[in-house]
């Protein structure tokens, strides 16, 4: 383990192969919960099925106890945008409901999210759950050795603008490995600042907030959730991604 002059920490081969592991099971549990995923069903009992998951597989929730966020997962449906606490709400059809979950595995995190949608949504919906998936893959696309963080940034923001979406400004994307959010910060959308160059052994969360409406924010009073200013639905994607000298590799998407 190293750390670069930003403050970034390196990873050796062995550790990403760990957190890739630790990503397998991470995809296999999101997956269960994309199946358990419907109408009727209270968004707690989705946080059940994630958790015995991870705990039967030897893993632990990594959000869990983090900063005192009580849950395995954070659900959050239509207007609210991450961090939600799962409880009784029951889904019902044409809700939009983001899952994020992190997993330790072995000392490493790994940090994924997926939208998923109830039954029959409403068609803007399901381009915004479009346009914000193919952003993080266009994103994941610029995560190569030589190319700053802002590459990433400008390639997710401009392909969600470009469909009438808007990015969230408040939250970012994250560097991860032993701890939840190392350096260097990911922002969806492009500043003045380019962010930290790219180099072999990082390994960053790319994980698009993309909004119908505004990309402004407010927390709700619950000190977690964090809903839409305007109550447009928010969709969101992430993998954990190590660049490597042979170009981004996806170490959440279970391969
Ligand atoms: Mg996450
Ligand atoms: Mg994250």
């Amino acid at each position: 383990m190293s750390k670069t002059k930003g403050g970034v920490i390196l990873k050796t081969a062995n550790e990403i192969e760990l957190i890739r592991e630790g990503g397998r099971l991470l995809r296999q549990c999101l997956n269960l919960v994309r199946e358990a995923a419907v109408e009727r069903v209270r968004t707690k009992d989705l946080d059940q099925i994630a958790y015995d998951f991870i705990v039967a597989q030897g893993g632990r929730p990594a959000f869990k106890g983090y900063r005192g966020f009580p849950a395995t997962l954070c659900i959050s449906v239509n207007e609210e945008v991450v961090h939600g606490i799962p409880n009784n709400r029951r889904l019902k059809a044409g809700d939009v409901v983001s899952v994020d979950c992190g997993l330790a595995w072995q000392g490493f995190i790994a940090d994924s999210a997926i939208t998923i949608a109830v039954g029959e949504v409403a068609p803007n919906h399901q381009k915004l759950m479009k346009i914000t998936e193919e952003s993080l893959y266009l994103g994941i696309a610029q995560a190569k050795v030589g190319n700053y963080v802002q590459d990433i940034s400008r390639a997710v923001q401009e392909h969600c603008e470009s469909h009438g979406f808007s990015v969230v400004r408040d939250l970012v994307g994250h560097g991860v490995g032993r701890d939840l959010h190392e350096e260097p910060q990911v922002p969806n959308f492009v500043s003045k600042d380019k962010g930290a160059k790219l180099e072999a052994g990082m390994v960053i969360a790319i994980e698009p907030m993309v909004n119908t409406g505004t990309f402004e924010v407010v927390s709700k009073r619950d000190g977690w959730t964090i809903v839409t200013v305007d109550k447009g639905y928010s969709a969101h994607y992430e993998h954990t991604v190590a660049i490597t000298a042979n170009g981004p590799l996806i170490l959440t998407d279970g391969k």
